[in-house]
Parts: structure tokens; sequence; C-alpha cells
């Protein structure tokens, strides 16, 4: 058999039969002996309550997260992370453990609430889940003034074809319909971009 002969004879994948109609909706699910039934301690959930892949925004909840005063923190008004405590290094983002000493014993500090655009680009379609209606919106990194930090964010306050590099913005917490906070940049409107 020719070597063509045999990598035919390797099985290929089925594709999708696009024709065919949906399959119906499942059935509710039988309770099968032996199975807790669901909503008891133990069982799947028939809902999720908590936030998926497909949401942009992390979850914020103590139960689920040990970077919650990340959250906590903003919605007091403090941008902040995590500082090693044995090699004082700054963090971003927020971390549970040290990614160099591998260590938990991480302080919470303040960072600057004001940076300097250093790039910064529009979103004019495809945008994130929950932000279609958003669409232009613009996002950039900002040069946090003060911590030698570069991070990502949606820029808001003036139309994204006026946006410069080296513009003041501030960090200001956003909150979300559902209760989250997540943190936006907003032009400083009284200071003008920085010459270059
Ligand atoms: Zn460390």
């Amino acid at each position: 058999m020719s070597e063509e002969g045999e990598s035919s004879a390797v099985p290929r994948p089925r594709r999708p039969n696009l024709s065919s109609p949906p399959a119906p909706p499942a059935e509710a699910p039988v309770p099968v002996e032996g199975r807790p039934e669901p909503d008891l301690p133990g069982a799947r959930p028939r809902r999720a309550t908590v936030p998926t892949l497909l949401d942009f925004f992390p979850a914020e909840d103590e139960k689920l997260t040990e970077l919650h005063p990340f959250f906590d923190h903003l919605k007091a008004g403090r941008f902040t992370t995590t500082r090693c405590r044995k090699d004082g290094e700054l963090l971003w983002p927020p971390r549970a453990v040290c990614p160099r000493c591998h260590r938990s014993e991480l302080d919470w500090v303040d960072l600057p609430m004001r940076g300097r655009i250093y790039a910064h680009s529009a979103v004019l379609a495809g945008a994130p889940l929950g932000m279609e209606a958003d669409v232009p919106f613009s996002v950039g990194l900002v040069d946090l003034e003060g911590a030698p930090l570069r991070l990502f964010g949606r820029i808001e306050g003036r139309p994204w074809k006026e946006l410069a590099i080296g513009q003041l913005v501030r960090v200001e917490p956003y909150g979300l319909p559902d209760g989250r906070v997540f943190y936006r940049f907003r032009v400083e409107e009284t200071l003008a971009p920085v010459g270059r």
C-alpha cells in the first residue's frame, strides 16, 4: 500500500451536518436513583449565579476571590494593588501569591489615581459582551504617575478621535448594573496634553 493509501485510511473527523435541523430542547432531567436532587447540597445548581467565562468583568465576592479587597477599595474610591512583603515587588494585577517568591504575604497598597495616556485606540465594532451599545469607545494604556505601572483600560470623557498621547487621565470607579465595580480612566478636562 502506498503512503497515500495509508494516509487516506486514517479516519477523518466527522464534520457537523449543517443541513440537519437543530436538536430539540433537552427534556427535564429524570431523577436517577442514587443521585442527589438538584439544589440539594452537593448537587449541580440548576442555574449558575456566578460570572462565566463570557463575562468581561471578574468575580468580586469574597466567597469567590481572595482579591475582593481590590473591589472593596475601589467602591470606597481607592485604587489599590498588592505588594510582596518579602521582595517589595509591586504586582499588577493584584495577586494572592507573589509570582517571584511564591509567598502569600502580600500587602494592599494605594496606587496613584492619575496617569498619562501612553497609547490609545478605539473599539468601533466587535465590542465585548455588555459593551455593544457603547460603541464607539476608547481604550488605551496609561502610565500611572509615580508608579512603575502601565495599565490597560477604557478611557472616557472625550471622543476617541480627540484623545492624545500624554493626555492626563484619572482613575475612576465604574459601577456595573449588577453591583460590581471596575475602574476606567477619564480625561482630565482642565489639563492640556503634553506636547511631543
Ligand atoms: Zn515576592
